[in-house]
């Protein structure tokens, strides 16, 4: 049987007004049957290598960043160099602090809240800017009840029992009924900026009672000491968002833990001069502690 090619099969067609027999039909069906199969199998190779790839790939979501290093705060670098806007692009879920150290930072459900000195709760300028902060996209990974009764040193012991992954970064959302609660704020700081611990001496501190809110929590490994702040680090918001800050003591009386381990870390550093002008590297744990870690009601 003759092989006829697609060209001159259309010529056969067109010279007999574009009407196909049976034979030519054939032969083109059985002319072009590989060239389909290896279209089909081009195909499929193709969407695998895709699939591969995008398995391969970090997840998104699974990213935390965190604005300047811990130790940089302690040594008094105040001035934000990161907008919310691009923290609120990366993150909905986080804590930290804002320009001038002017208050407590708690971003959740994409929304930045100020807390202020006065104790006052606003919703942050997407201009404003934050010197330290850590936000993450969360995505619940499990969840756990919360133990009634616990204040927050035996929530966080309740935590480490449970979430074992001790070398990565957790994000822990809690929603609670708390019977106590001990928040505190700073103020805005005015140059030249004093270190941060003997800021803390004078920060405003608040002791409430039956509160119904998020317990916004981030636990950084052990290994960050002087990038982040190793443990836990708790800031609260009331469920009305009139009430929040950096949480210093509570009495849980009942809650949902839901916690998103994140294992991509970003650190925006400072890129001024002047970011460089403090040793960073000087032990500053005792410090940190402090302010940031320390359980109970400041004496
Ligand atoms: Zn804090």
């Amino acid at each position: 049987m003759t092989t006829l090619w697609p060209t001159e099969l259309w010529r056969l067609r067109l010279s007999r007004g574009l009407s196909r027999s049976p034979e030519e039909t054939a032969a083109m069906t059985a002319r072009f049957r590989p060239l389909f199969r290896w279209c089909c199998i081009c195909c499929l190779v193709s969407l695998w290598a895709a699939a591969a790839a995008a398995e391969q790939e970090p997840d998104a979501d699974d990213r935390i960043t965190q604005v300047s290093v811990i130790n940089a705060l302690m040594l008094g670098r105040y001035d934000g160099t990161v907008a919310l806007s691009d923290l609120l692009a990366v993150g909905d879920f986080g804590l930290g602090t804002l320009d001038r150290l002017d208050g407590e930072l708690i971003v959740l459900e994409g929304i930045a809240y100020q807390v202020r000195a006065t104790g006052a709760v606003i919703e942050v300028d997407p201009e404003t800017t934050s010197p330290f902060a850590v936000v993450t996209r969360f995505g619940a990974d499990g969840e756990l009840a919360c133990p009634e009764g616990a204040s927050l040193e035996a929530l966080d012991r309740f935590l480490d029992d449970k979430i074992l992954e001790r070398n990565n970064f957790v994000a822990i959302r809690i929603e609670a009924e708390l019977a106590t609660a001990v928040l505190r704020s700073v103020a805005a700081q005015e140059r030249p900026y004093r270190p941060l611990a003997e800021v803390a001496k004078s920060q405003p501190v608040w002791r409430h009672e039956r509160m119904r809110g998020t317990l916004v929590g981030i636990r950084s490994p052990q290994w960050t000491e002087g990038i982040a702040v190793p443990g836990y680090h708790w800031h609260f918001l009331s469920a009305d968002r009139r009430v929040g800050g950096h949480l210093l003591e509570c009495t849980v009386r009942t809650g949902t833990i839901r916690y998103d381990i994140c294992g991509d870390w970003t650190v925006k550093l400072d890129q001024s001069r002047g970011f460089n002008a403090p040793d960073l590297g000087t032990d500053l744990r005792d410090q940190v502690e402090g302010v940031e870690t320390r359980r109970g009601v400041p004496k």
